[in-house]
């Protein structure tokens, strides 16, 4: 027969594919699909999410020739399933059955409050929906996609990240710990950071930097970088979080003292709230504030995990410019070493180089920044901790306060203006 020698896809192109959504201890739901070969991954959890609306599907089984389950989490996944569904659907025409709907099963859901690997909160609610009865749809209608895709985003907050689902493009940098890049995450769409750092730990210590970094999920501040999840492969830790297209601070030359004082306000109230949180960032310093298109300026890699932060440490040992004096004399870090730090973010590298701890602190060069911006800088840096502003006093500095109005688009514009820049010395891709 012709049709037999287009192989199973081609065969099927023109033909509609029946999907059986099997209801965890109740029917099942018929979806007619009319683009079969094509459907995605998610669009199947998006269906999967409007029959059971109460529960949180991230997976799906179907069942083979021996009825063993085989569980689909990716695109590649379906398509193998899809293949197979083909090929039985060619064996059932060739004999003269009817042809049976494709099968699948989501995957049996969590009870509430029950705790997924790296012991997050997963809003579960097992059981059947109002569908609880056998119900057969042509096909469901596109608006309701809408509330499933949110219910992605939920999925995604909750930080079910693993390996399968993530693409990996283009590096974004190497720091002293690990390498950055920037990825897609399959089932939301969403363009993630991914830091990837390699440590040679006990299974123990894998555990409790988990358990340290669950403390992510509380962070809920817009100056604070949106975290995802986390994530151990062999190896190797993956921490996902959210991608900042404007990139870091570090490789921006003479920002404006208007641009950087709208930058020093985000940092502040990032830092606040961080403090907030009993969290010192413990890594201030121009390479962990990013900025974007939107005019957002977020903090990251602060120290949350301090298993985390030795297992790096233990693989680099150093200080850096922005380090505080009594933290390179090894004595007592706490919030007045981040504010030290912070100072030193919004100094030029070359005065950087004369901060040994002997030496007087450095200053600003008189006459090219405004006095406020220059007494910020200096009170930061005084070589006494205790004499630093402390939280409130950093809010309340007239040069905090005098860029304080929520102006996004002074930063926004700025970043666009030097990508903008940046592309064009590059040239053409
Ligand atoms: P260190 O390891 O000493 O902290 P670092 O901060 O430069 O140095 P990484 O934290 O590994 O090193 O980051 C490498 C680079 O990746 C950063 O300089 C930054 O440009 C980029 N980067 C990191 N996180 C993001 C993000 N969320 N969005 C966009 N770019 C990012
Ligand atoms: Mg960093």
């Amino acid at each position: 027969m012709l049709w037999l020698a287009l192989g199973p896809v081609h065969a099927m192109e023109s033909q509609v594919l029946v999907i059986r959504i099997k209801i965890p201890n109740s029917g099942a739901v018929d979806w007619t699909v009319h683009s079969g070969p094509q459907l995605l991954f998610r669009d199947v959890l998006d269906v999967i999410g409007q029959v059971l609306p109460e529960a949180t599907t991230t997976a799906f089984e179907y069942e083979d020739e021996d009825g063993d389950r085989i569980t689909v989490r990716s695109d590649e996944e379906m398509k193998a399933m899809l293949s197979y569904y083909y090929s039985t659907v060619m064996e059932q025409q060739v004999n003269g059955q009817l042809i049976e709907p494709l099968q699948i099963f989501p995957r049996a859901c969590k009870p509430p409050g029950e705790r997924n690997i790296h012991g997050l909160k997963v809003n579960t609610r097992a059981g059947p929906s109002q569908h609880s009865s056998p119900a057969v749809s042509d096909s469901l209608p596109s608006n309701s996609l809408k509330k499933s895709s949110a219910e992605l985003k939920k999925i995604l907050a909750n930080g079910q990240m693993n390996e399968q689902d993530i693409r990996y493009r283009d590096t974004l940098g190497h720091g002293n710990g690990g390498t950055v890049y920037k990825a897609h995450h399959v089932l939301s769409g969403k363009i993630l950071a991914v830091k990837v750092i390699l440590l040679d730990i006990t299974l123990e210590l894998q555990k409790q930097i988990m358990s340290e970094l669950e403390i992510l999920y509380k962070c809920d501040s817009s100056y604070i970088i949106g975290f995802y999840g986390a994530f151990f492969v062999e190896n190797r830790i993956s921490i996902c979080t959210e991608f900042m297209d404007g990139g870091s601070l570090d490789v921006y030359r003479k920002i404006p003292e208007h641009v950087l004082g709208r930058i020093a306000v985000a940092v502040v109230k990032g830092l606040t709230y961080l403090w907030s949180l009993k969290i010192l960032h413990r890594d201030v310093k121009p390479s962990n504030m990013l900025v974007n298109t939107r005019g957002q300026v977020k903090l990251c890699d602060f120290g949350v995990s301090t298993q985390l932060v030795n297992s790096i440490a233990k693989t680099y040992v150093g200080t850096n410019a922005y380090m505080a004096p009594e933290r390179i004399s090894g004595e007592q870090y706490g919030i007045h070493s981040d504010v030290w730090s912070l100072g030193i973010s919004f100094m030029e590298p070359l005065q950087l180089l004369q901060c040994i701890v002997d030496e007087d602190s450095p200053v600003l060069p008189v006459g090219e920044f405004s006095e406020p911006f220059v007494h910020f800088i200096t009170q930061c840096m005084r070589k006494q901790p205790k004499e630093r502003p402390a939280p409130e006093e950093l809010m309340g500095h007239p040069f905090i306060m005098q860029f304080n109005d929520g102006n996004a688009t002074v930063v926004s514009m700025w970043v666009c203006r030097a990508l903008e820049e940046r592309r064009s010395q590059q040239g053409p891709p």
